[in-house]
């Protein structure tokens, strides 16, 4: 018998174009004789649009946009085939999130999952929250001993009572350049680079309208290192990637339109920052409680010192994202991994049970 997914994707979310090519991507990567698989649209909105059982994988994306729109509401049909297949004792589907950001990377739609009891690729509730979180995140990784930035925080409620207090605060404590961050954001949005208190004040005000907390950090002069996670218990590593963006930082545009970003595979760095890398991603994984997938972001200063930025629990996953090149330059190719988190998640389930 075909396994059943449900294939998640665009969504609330600043992401939601992104999330759109990916789940292009993936259904063309699924194997057709292995999966049923129904595409679940989720509008800019919010609202769930569940289609038809897909015959075969669309031909362009275009293709899949046309497909069937029924405007039903999605979401309860979807609880309704679950519900019926508890009752049938037949085997559940899976649900295969491929949503980035907000409503889809942090863990509320997890929370859904784990509410309908049933099986979902990826991190759960906990991790996903909290690594989208950057002030948490960051928190937590304080608390295990992590080596990261200076990083200070303040919720719009601070800001506007005290404006200036805030700005003295940073430059005491972080000092310039320092990036100012949404809390709860990624793919760079919201994000600017600051040499001065008048940029900060602008970036402050930029990073508010997208958050009511933002994180201003330390910048750093370093090589970004990635690696990519996978797994549950005991999560393998892949091996390390390096991005040289051509823009002053990695930023929105240079992450999705530029195609100007270079990615360096396997990353020309020596074995023992190598090591270091993998013990710190590790450690990551563990601290946040992660399953299935992360792809763990560093800094790698001039002085040789490895210094986490990041964790993303829905990592980029269009074939020609960080993540699946890492795996396939590692020996499992798109597909593969596609087939490894889908059994992940089927495994996660079990455990819970
Ligand atoms: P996102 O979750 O949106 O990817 P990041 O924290 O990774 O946000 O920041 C995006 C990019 O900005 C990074 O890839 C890096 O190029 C640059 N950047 C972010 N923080 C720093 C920092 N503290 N020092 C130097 N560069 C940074
Ligand atoms: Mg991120
Ligand atoms: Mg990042």
């Amino acid at each position: 018998m075909k396994k059943r997914i449900y294939l998640l994707y665009g969504g609330k979310s600043a992401e939601h174009e992104v999330s759109i090519r990916t789940a292009f991507s993936v259904i063309c990567a699924l194997d057709f004789t292995k999966y049923e698989v129904t595409p679940v649209y989720i509008t800019k909105d919010g609202n769930w649009m569940k289609r038809d059982v897909l015959k075969e994988p669309p031909k362009t994306m275009d293709e899949l946009e046309r497909q069937l729109n029924r405007d039903v509401n999605g979401l309860i049909e979807i609880m309704r085939d679950i519900a019926q297949a508890k009752e049938n004792g037949e085997q559940l589907p899976i649900l295969f999130p491929l949503l980035h950001g907000t409503n889809g990377e942090d863990g509320t739609v997890q929370g859904l999952f784990e509410i309908l009891n049933i099986p979902f690729v990826g991190n759960g509730v906990l991790a996903s929250a909290a690594g989208m979180d950057k002030v948490i995140m960051k928190n937590l990784f304080a608390q295990a001993g992590l080596p990261q930035v200076k990083y200070v925080s303040f919720n719009r409620f601070e800001w506007e009572k005290n404006e200036d207090g805030a700005y003295d605060e940073v430059e005491k404590k972080i000092g310039y350049p320092c990036f100012v961050k949404p809390a709860n954001l990624g793919s760079s949005v919201g994000i600017s680079k600051c040499q001065s208190r008048e940029q900060l004040q602008k970036a402050f005000r930029e990073a508010f309208q997208f958050d009511r907390k933002i994180i201003i950090e330390q910048g750093v002069e370093a090589r970004e290192i990635e690696i990519g996670l996978l797994g549950n218990e005991s999560p393998e590593c892949s091996v390390a990637g390096e991005i040289i963006p051509k823009a002053e930082f990695y930023d929105y545009k240079a992450k999705y339109e530029d195609g100007n970003t270079a990615l360096v595979i396997p990353a020309d760095i020596p074995n023992e920052t190598y090591e270091r890398v993998k013990e710190i991603a590790l450690k990551a994984f563990k601290v946040l409680d992660c399953s299935g997938l992360v792809r763990a972001d560093f800094f790698l200063t001039k002085n040789g010192e490895v210094l986490i930025n990041e964790i993303n629990t829905m990592p980029g996953f269009t074939p020609v994202s960080m993540y699946p090149l890492l795996w396939k330059h590692t020996g499992i190719d798109y597909p593969e991994l596609i087939d490894k988190l889908i059994e992940f998640g089927c495994e996660q389930y079990r455990e819970k049970e």
